[in-house]
């Protein structure tokens, strides 16, 4: 049986520890959730001021240049670009991920065009926003979405067929965790000539992820999640180089003008992936998303020439492995399945556990004693969800140690029965 002296033991082993410095963590807080919303940053308050006391309060306009306000989605984008495996110049940080998928969707379906194709695949356990994005776009241009199970990308009968125009996948599934073959399913969807949309919202800043690599088309991401840069922080868009010259934004706004200063009438897309821009930025969350990125990148100084994100993966698997035993060794009985994955490549940097029943309730009562995590709720193929994010700056082995105590006490104690626990809440 692991004990609490063991985690504390893998707490004091730990290289990456001190990164949790960087993080203002409410007192008698464990946060399990910054799948969904990153920790602030203990740079964030101050240098959000500084813009708006400093750069709008005194700069004024003047901070465009000054303060380089300008190239700010660019500067952010290259940051970006040293988690997800992209080269500096191919990502930019704006807009949210949502309106990020509209634009590169597009692009893709543009792209394949005449190409006879007018299947668009996506997951049916895809996260929602993406699957309502794909529905409007398709229909608007005349294609045809269909949603499938992961399994039927494999196999003799896959999915995969030459009447495919886009592979749409979100890498690490928002639920289960689960994580694609970037890679893999690239090359499988290359082979019949589809291209492919990979969004990144639980991969960036929570797991490797190599963009050039894996030969991916397009992708898109979030940048509150994992990557800390606050609510509704921008996201951020990527495109190969192979389609930077062609590919057509289809929100022309002025700030994907190749010279948005010379005010001319018609519409000439920037070079690359700064046509991913619309209108005017948003500068003041750009500064946050910027110290969120810091706080990541901070990791690199742990592993050389590796790159933050391996150095962060073998904690996050650490941790994750480890909450799993721990729920296995103490809550057996208790009705609670482990939905993702054991394999660690297949494995993104939260883990799932269903349950026939109460699974919204004990996400409650774990909240109300201060664990955070979410619930999200089950469909024909699984019930009921919780929901646990492991992010590795900030948790630590006595984090997972007492999370599931805490679960353990709920569980046997009926705790999470109360009907206090049984009202639903607008956000989950
Ligand atoms: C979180 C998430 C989003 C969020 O989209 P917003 O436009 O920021 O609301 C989109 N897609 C996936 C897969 C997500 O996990």
């Amino acid at each position: 049986m692991t004990t609490l002296a063991d985690c504390r033991a893998l707490d004091a082993q730990d290289p990456l520890r001190a990164l949790r410095d960087q993080f203002t963590i409410p007192e008698g807080v464990l946060y399990l959730d910054g799948n969904s919303l990153g920790v602030m940053p203990k740079a964030a308050p101050a240098r959000i001021a500084e813009v708006v006391t400093k750069e709008w309060g005194e700069g004024l306009i003047r901070s465009w240049n000054t303060a380089s306000w300008f190239d700010l989605p660019q500067r952010l984008g290259d940051k970006v670009a040293r988690l997800i495996g992209a080269t500096p110049g191919e990502v930019v940080c704006t807009d949210s991920t949502s309106v990020n998928l509209y634009k590169v969707l597009f692009a893709a379906l543009s792209q394949q065009k005449d190409s006879g194709r007018k299947l668009v695949i996506s997951e049916r356990s895809n996260f929602p926003t993406d699957l309502y994005i794909a529905e409007s776009l398709c229909r608007e241009r005349g294609f045809t979405l269909k949603l499938i199970d992961a399994s039927e990308l494999q196999g003799p009968d896959s999915v995969l067929t030459e009447e495919v125009a886009v592979l749409m996948l979100t890498h690490v599934n928002y639920r289960t965790g689960a994580m694609h073959d970037m890679k893999a399913v690239t090359a499988a969807a290359h082979a019949v000539g589809a291209l492919t949309v990979w969004d990144l919202a639980h991969s960036a800043g929570a797991v490797p992820v190599a963009l050039n690599d894996s030969n991916a088309d397009y992708a898109i991401g979030c940048g509150y999640k994992y990557l800390n840069g606050g609510p509704g922080a921008p996201a951020f868009a990527w495109v190969h180089t192979k389609h930077a010259g062609e590919f057509e934004q289809p929100l022309s706004g002025w700030w994907g003008h190749a010279a948005p200063f010379e005010f001319t009438p018609h519409y000439r897309p920037a070079p690359g992936v700064g046509r991913y821009l619309c209108g005017t930025q948003p500068i003041i969350a750009l500064a946050g998303l910027e110290c969120g990125l810091d706080t990541v990148l901070a990791a690199e100084s742990f592993n050389g020439d590796h790159g933050a994100m391996s150095a962060l993966r073998a904690k996050s698997l650490a941790l994750t492995d480890m909450f799993i035993r721990l729920v296995e060794e103490r809550c057996a009985g208790h009705g609670l399945s482990l939905v993702t994955p054991r394999e660690h490549e297949q494995r993104g940097s939260q883990v799932c556990l269903s349950r026939e029943e109460g699974a919204y309730a004990i996400v409650q009562a774990l909240i109300a004693r201060g664990v955070i995590g979410d619930y999200r709720a089950g469909d024909s193929q699984m019930p009921d969800i919780l929901r646990f994010g492991f992010t590795p700056l900030y948790i630590g082995f006595e984090d997972v140690w007492n999370s599931v105590e805490h679960l353990v006490q709920v569980l046997e104690t009926a705790e999470w029965k109360r009907e206090e626990f049984n009202r639903k809440n607008a956000v989950t």
